[in-house]
């Protein structure tokens, strides 16, 4: 495997390589490929009077599939300081002349976009698809290191969670059902048997503007945890993002330069997150001539001019009650305001996170599902869950997609992930 050989370990030693031509150039008597295996991409050197199909090799399609057997060299020159020189090439299938991705070249979004499944192969796509493993694989890391359990919830639902506005509806035997916007409803029952679970499962919303930052459907970390307030809750979650933070920014030094992430301001994050009310971050924006009122929800444009007063991610709290889904706990000091938190990662990201504390008394939840005008028989299971051992509990929401898309420093969420499904079409 490539990986291997970029750490170092084979110098001199032969190797077998089963990959792609990614790119090519020759001078008549050399031939340079770059080869892709899945695992990584490295320079290999075929030589006119070292190979008996050089003349074969040497007119060889980007994206033809072959097995090299090569000598692997130190290399200064080469991306990645390693290259391979070839002794043997097998062409195992000689790809068509059109692919349309030739490399180096510019493609708009459209043509993009019509051509995911070629597109999965550019180095862009290789490098960011590769974080987002690994993203995930630390995040499940954090979640079995602190004690939570994985739990998995229904897709297809009967009711809303995030509100009415963004739901797929789906036909369920001749009634409405819908996918699923949260896993959170169910969590919330979840906890009175297992303790502290977590998922990292799809989410489905049906936005009606074209964003940056929307996908309508994404990939959803979520946490619920019981016997737990606000406080210890946006500690789990920094501590969460830290961890993976720290961790890709020591993986992925290179390809984070590349995307213009410095890896030592990733691996020097650390907790705690700055922490705002809602009240303040009103207050700021209108002292920057915002027109904004108390009461008014942040939007995109809201949150970007915030994130330039912080150099982390940072924790805005307490928001109130008019702009937050009904379950939310009221502030019993402030019956306006909601014990909610979202984090807004910085330079201009915005949320990545949407948590708080769920309302557990019987009496006030109620009132707050009547109080929305939702059906009181509907969410009855849900209201149950603070009849029986009833406990304070918080959990938290964050895009998969969007904490890659911060991470890597990328332009727009699309580019986090291999075939997004973003308002209006689906390709395919
Ligand atoms: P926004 O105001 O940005 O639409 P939200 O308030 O609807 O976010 P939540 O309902 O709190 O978001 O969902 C939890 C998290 O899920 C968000 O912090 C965000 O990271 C992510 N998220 C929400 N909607 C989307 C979406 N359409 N595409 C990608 N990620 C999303
Ligand atoms: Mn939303």
């Amino acid at each position: 495997m490539i990986s291997e050989i970029l750490k170092g370990n084979l110098t001199e030693k032969e190797v077998e390589i089963k990959g792609w031509i990614h790119n090519k150039r020759s001078s008549g008597s050399i031939v340079f490929f770059i080869i892709r295996d899945g695992s990584g991409i490295i320079q290999a050197v075929g030589k006119k009077d070292e190979l008996k199909n050089f003349e074969e090799i040497e007119k060889l399609t980007l994206e033809s599939s072959i097995k090299i057997k090569g000598i692997v060299k130190k290399e200064e020159r080469a991306p990645g300081g390693y290259e391979v020189e070839i002794k043997e090439m097998n062409i195992l299938q000689r790809a068509d002349e059109d692919f349309p991705f030739m490399r180096k070249h510019k493609f708009n979004v459209n043509f993009i976009m019509k051509n995911r499944h070629l597109w999965l192969r550019s180095e862009k796509m290789f490098k960011v698809l590769t974080i987002r493993s690994e993203v995930i694989q630390q995040i499940r890391n954090w979640f079995l290191e602190n004690g939570y359990k994985e739990f998995q919830s229904p897709i297809f639902v009967s009711g809303a969670c995030e509100g009415g506005s963004t739901l797929f509806e789906v036909n369920y035997f001749g009634r409405k059902a819908y996918l699923t916007q949260s896993w959170q409803l169910y969590a919330e029952a979840a906890i009175f048997s297992l303790g502290k679970i977590f998922t990292i499962a799809p989410s489905f919303r049906a936005e009606k503007s074209k964003t940056r930052r929307h996908l309508t459907e994404y990939w959803h970390v979520e946490a619920e945890i019981p016997f737990c307030g606000l406080d210890d809750l946006l500690k789990e979650e920094e501590s969460l993002v830290c961890y993976v933070c720290n961790k890709i920014g020591e993986k992925f030094e290179n390809w984070l330069k590349e995307f213009g992430r410095d890896a030592k301001y990733l691996k020097g994050l650390s907790p705690p997150f700055p922490r705002i009310k809602y009240k303040e971050a009103i207050e700021i924006l209108q002292n920057k001539n915002v027109n904004i009122q108390y009461g008014n929800d942040l939007g995109a444009d809201e949150e970007k001019i915030l994130t330039q007063e912080f150099e982390t991610p940072f924790f805005v709290t307490h928001f109130p009650k008019g702009i937050k889904a009904f379950y939310h706990k009221i502030d019993r000091e402030n019956p306006n305001v909601t014990l909610s938190a979202d984090l807004l990662a910085p330079e201009g990201y915005g949320e990545i996170i949407g948590s708080g504390e769920r309302e557990d008394n019987y009496q006030i939840l109620k009132k707050r599902v009547e109080e929305e005008g939702l059906s009181v028989k509907e969410y009855k299971w849900y209201l149950d869950l603070r009849r029986y051992g009833s406990v304070q509990h918080s959990g938290f929401g964050l895009g998969l997609e969007r904490f890659i898309m911060w991470i890597c420093k990328l332009k727009h969420i699309r580019e986090t992930i291999a075939f997004p499904r973003l308002i209006g079409k689906i390709h395919f």
